[in-house]
This record gives structure tokens, sequence and C-alpha cells, in this order.
């Protein structure tokens, strides 16, 4: 297991890499930017995913696959998607590898497979969605379409981090054709509030919801939903996007319908997405020097059972306790694992549950025997109490809610803390500079403005939020009037 962590005050990129990697959740590959989860982090991901996947078909949503690569020409069709994707695009262009005639045992391409056609390896899939979307689209009674993927994608980023921002990702995405813009307009709204829902419910991560501005809006979209969380450290992570594509891609793709009135309409679309970010979310919230804390309702073993003993028989005795109460948690849907394993010491096993974020750990030794107890530690805030075994099971499914909700009261009093309002630019960049977090700021709706903070102060609009209040007030840079505060800080 090794040694300790790097503590969050010293270096908190350090603390977060070292997390990830001794925690067991992925590490580094042979290809650059590109991760492997382990087993472990896949876990939470998969636990991630039911959740949200449940979520989509509760809200109407079915599940489909469409092809990993998009031909170049497709790929171009929408003028604005293709443009802001272009220069993070990986590119197939041969089809074959051969031996290479001057250097045995190596391949070289082979200049006689090259493409027709250049395949584009999606970024993300709406020019493919949208390509056969054509097909099945031609009266009103083919709409609403309302499909969802789950997929890998790669962008080639320049500066990757584990989970955070990665060449390839794991994600959802949704792609849903509609009759009206009212109707598309609503479902980007259902599916930025489903996220919301996920991350406040599931992952105890607060988070705002909002619009992007313009510059960070997504490229093709007309409108970027964004639900932005706030990590420890005072900066920034945009943990979901919902975008209105107006009828931008059924224009680029023909996507036409015949109204009930009779009449060509193009069709009006959304599409959305979360992706392998959400863990290094999740990991950023609630973590502490130790190691991990998973809320309890996305931790893959949710009561790590440690045995105390001495002898066989104390062994003996102790399984059978065990066995008996892990039934009874198990019938409550409750997962535990009983680590009888003798190839390490009781220590060390706390040690290695505290680092992997397991919120209760239950030690039972030959004592806790004789007294009919045992004793209960909980991850969150590090307590430990002797219980009645009788008591045990009861006390374990209420302590598992107290530890959810612990969670997402920590995290919420933190990220409230950490929204400031401020209306000079003096106070702005003290903020942003010592204090970290959100800072509500007038801004005059230019991107000039926009990009000059950026460059003054490395800060970002994260987004407009849907329930601030309009207020008359001056852009904190320019003085320029103003209608709204929006939320910048530094991000992710
Ligand atoms: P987008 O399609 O750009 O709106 O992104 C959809 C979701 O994927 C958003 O929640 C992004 O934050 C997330 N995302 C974008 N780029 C990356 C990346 N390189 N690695 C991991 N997640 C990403």
């Amino acid at each position: 297991m090794g040694s300790k962590l790097t503590s969050r005050s010293t270096d908190y990129s350090k603390w977060y890499n070292e997390l990830v990697v001794k925690a067991d959740l992925a590490e580094n590959s042979a290809v650059r930017g590109c991760m492997v989860i382990k087993p472990y982090g896949y876990a939470i991901w998969e636990m991630m995913q039911k959740e949200l996947d449940r979520m989509f078909k509760e809200t109407g949503h079915e599940n489909a696959y469409f092809p990993l690569f998009v031909p170049k020409s497709l790929f171009e069709a929408e003028e604005k998607n293709a443009e802001g994707f272009a220069k993070e695009c990986a590119v197939v262009t041969h089809y074959r590898l051969k031996a290479d005639p001057d250097n045995e045992g190596k391949l070289i391409v082979d200049p006689n497979a090259k493409l027709e056609e250049e395949l584009v390896v999606r970024p993300t899939s709406e020019a493919i969605i949208w390509n056969t979307y054509k097909g099945w689209v031609q009266s009103y009674r083919d709409l609403p379409i309302k499909i969802n993927q789950w997929a890998n994608v790669v962008r080639w980023e320049m500066r990757t981090r584990l989970f955070l921002r990665t060449a390839e990702f794991l994600w959802q995405e949704g792609h849903t054709a509609h009759a009206t813009r009212q109707e598309a307009i609503e479902e980007s709204e259902l599916m930025q509030q489903v996220y919301a829902d996920f991350a406040q419910n599931f992952m105890a991560m607060p988070v705002i919801k909002g619009v992007k501005s313009e510059s960070e809006r997504f490229a093709g979209a007309d409108d970027t939903y964004t639900i932005e969380a706030l990590m420890q450290d005072g900066k920034a992570l945009q943990a979901g996007t919902s975008h209105f594509l107006g009828q931008n891609f059924a224009k680029a793709f023909d996507v036409k319908y015949t109204s009930k009135e009779g009449k060509q309409e193009h069709v009006w679309s959304t599409s959305w997405g979360v992706s392998t970010r959400l863990m290094g979310g999740l990991i950023m919230t609630h973590s502490d020097d130790l190691g991990l804390v998973l809320p309890p309702k996305l931790a893959p073993i949710q009561v790590a059972i440690v045995p105390i003993y001495k002898t066989e028989e104390q062994l003996q005795a102790i399984t059978e306790k065990v066995e008996e109460i892990a039934g009874q948690l198990k019938s409550k849907g409750i997962s535990v694992k009983f680590d009888n394993r003798d190839t390490h010491k009781p220590g060390w096993k706390f040690a290695e549950y505290e680092l992997k974020g397991v919120p209760v750990r239950i030690a039972m030794g030959a004592r806790d025997l004789e007294n009919g107890t045992l004793e209960i530690a909980r991850r969150d805030t590090l307590e430990k109490q002797s219980v009645q075994q009788s008591e045990a099971v009861e006390r374990i499914e209420q302590l598992l809610q107290d530890i959810q909700e612990n969670l997402w009261n920590r995290a919420l009093q933190y990220r409230d803390e950490h929204i400031t309002s401020v209306d000079n630019f003096e106070e702005f960049k003290e903020v942003i500079e010592n204090k970290g977090g959100f800072v509500a700021a007038h801004w005059d709706g230019t991107e000039e403005t926009e990009d000059k903070i950026k460059e003054i102060t490395k800060a970002t609009i994260r987004c407009i939020p849907l329930d601030f209040k309009e207020e008359e007030g001056v852009c904190v840079f320019t003085g320029n009037p103003s209608k709204k505060r929006v939320l910048f800080a530094k991000a992710y």
C-alpha cells in the first residue's frame, strides 16, 4: 500500500494524482493522455452509470450505439461543430500495416492501403447520428427521437489529468430530435436537471445550474446548459452539459419532417453528456489526506468487516457471528466485504479501507465476542463506537444515511462559503487569487471583457446562473451597464 499521501495543503494537485493511483482507481498507460481504469475505479463508474441510466430511462430515453468513426465529409457538415473540434481530432488515414522491407521485425503503414476518405475518431457523435436520423424522420409521427449512447470518445487534449481531462474518455451522450423549438429547449433543461439531481442525490456534490457564455458554449449549440461544481482547492469543475442545438444539425444534414399541417420543417435537437470526469469531481469533493471518501450511494463496498484474532478458534467464532450480520445487511441491499485474509494484519486493512473510502468499517475481536459487541468506524468523521451486535444492522443502516447526508452538508457549506460577490476589479483579483471559489460579479456581456479578465486572472465565466435575479449594476472590468451577475472561477 506504500507510504502516506501528500497532504492537500502541501500540494493539492500531487495529492489528487497520488490518491487516484494509490486508491486503485486508475493509472497512466502507455498511450499519452489515455488512462487505465482499474477494477475499483471502474466499479464506482459502474455505480454512476447504473443510476444515470435508470434516470435516463425514467425520462423516456432509450440506449443505442453508433460507430466510433465519422467519415470526414460528414464531420465537416455542421461547420461550427467541425471547426470547434478540428484541432483535437485523431484521424484514421490507412487501414493496414505491412512488414518494413528495410527493418526486420518492424511494421510500416502500407501506402497502398490509404483510405479513400479519412475517418475521424469521434470527439462527439452529432454528425454520425444526425446523418442516421435523416433516414429515420419523415413525418411528425416519427418524432421525438430520444436516444442515449454509452461510449468512448477521443479529444486530443494537450494537458491531461487522470479522469478530469483525458484524450480518450468514457461518457454517455444523449441525442434527441423534436418537432418544436420549445420541446427541444424543455429537453435540454430537463437533462440539466437530471444531472443536477444525480450530483446532489448520489454524488453528494452541490452544483450550480446555469448557461454558458457564448465563448464557452459547445461548438454548434445555440445554448449550453451546465452544472458547475466546486472542488476543495477552490477551483470549479464543469460536471455536465446539456446543449440546445437549435436546427443547426438538422439543417446541416437536411433532416426535415412533414408537420400535421403538411408543411416541411427542420427538426430541433439537443445533446447532453457526462463523462468519467465525474469521477474526478467525486474524488475532489469529499476526499481527505487519508484517502478517498465515498458517499455510501456510490460506494462499491459500503461496509468492510475486519476480524481481529489470535487463534483459529477465535476466527471461527468471529466468522460465524459476522456471517449472520453480513447476511442481514445484504438482505437490506447493503454491500458488505468480510476481509478474513490472513496475509495482512488488521492495522493494514484499516488503512486500506480508509484509503479506499469505504464508508463504514467494522472490527470484531475476541473481547467483542465475549461482550456481544462490535466496533463501528465511519470514514467521513473517523469516529468509532462500540455497538451491541443485536443492534448492529439497524445502526449501520442509519449510519449509511447519516454519512451520505453529512457529506452533502459539508460540501454544501464549503461551496456556499466560497461564493463571493464583488463589485470592483481589485476585489475580484484578490478573491480569485487568495480565497478561490466562485466570484459573483457584473459583466458587460462582451467576449472582449471576458477574454481580458481571463488573461489577467485566469478566471473564466463558469456560467450565468439560472437562479440569479436581474439587478442593475456595472461591469467589474469596464464599468459598462450590466443586468445580472455571472459566476467566474478558475476551473479544471
Ligand atoms: P461536451 O460534449 O464538450 O459538452 O462535454 C460533455 C461532458 O464531457 C462535459 O461534462 C465535459 O466536462 C466532459 N469532458 C469534456 N472533455 C473531457 C475530457 N477531455 N475528459 C473528460 N471529460 C471531458
